[in-house]
């Protein structure tokens, strides 16, 4: 299964020595929720089988490897994870992991649009600044616009 290799590469959840910490962007529900999680070395929810906070945990972490510009309506991915190219090809096959994760967050960021559009600008930038994004897809979570046939950038 795709995403079996992440509880025992937890990369994502880890922060290397000598790079800054990293501070996960929080919706304002997870926020009353979780109060805030700070990265300095190893996440303090990781466990040895990955993430401990099941349903809790932030929908930027559920989102990952993946990365969502709001404004162009684009998603990226992490080039540093491990997963992108099997994650791409199966991007083909609507029935593979890889497009049941997409649909999952698709629909996280539709309903993020309505209730909370300053998480997803605050996530991207920190996406941004953080990870080494490349766009994916020309995939859209609206309807097109003018936009979509300019060439994306970040
Ligand atoms: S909250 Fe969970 S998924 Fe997010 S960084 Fe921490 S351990 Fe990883």
């Amino acid at each position: 299964m795709l995403f079996d290799h992440c509880a025992e590469c937890q990369r994502c959840c880890n922060v290397e020595s000598g790079y800054p910490p990293l501070e996960i962007t929080l919706t304002q529900r997870e926020e009353k929720r979780l109060g805030s999680i700070c990265i300095q070395i190893k996440c303090d929810h990781l466990g040895n089988q990955g993430c401990t906070l099941g349903d809790d945990k932030p929908f930027g972490c559920t989102l990952y490897p993946l990365s969502y510009n709001p404004q162009k309506q684009n998603f990226y991915f992490d080039a540093d994870c491990p997963l992108m190219d099997v994650y791409i090809q199966g991007l083909a096959d609507s029935q593979s992991e890889a497009s049941a994760h997409l649909a999952k967050v698709t629909a996280g960021v539709a309903k993020l649009e309505k209730t909370d559009p300053v998480f997803l600008q605050q996530n991207f930038e920190v996406d941004k600044a953080y990870f080494d994004l490349k766009k994916i897809t020309p995939f859209k979570t609206k309807t097109k616009s003018k936009k979509s046939s300019q060439k994306a950038t970040l």
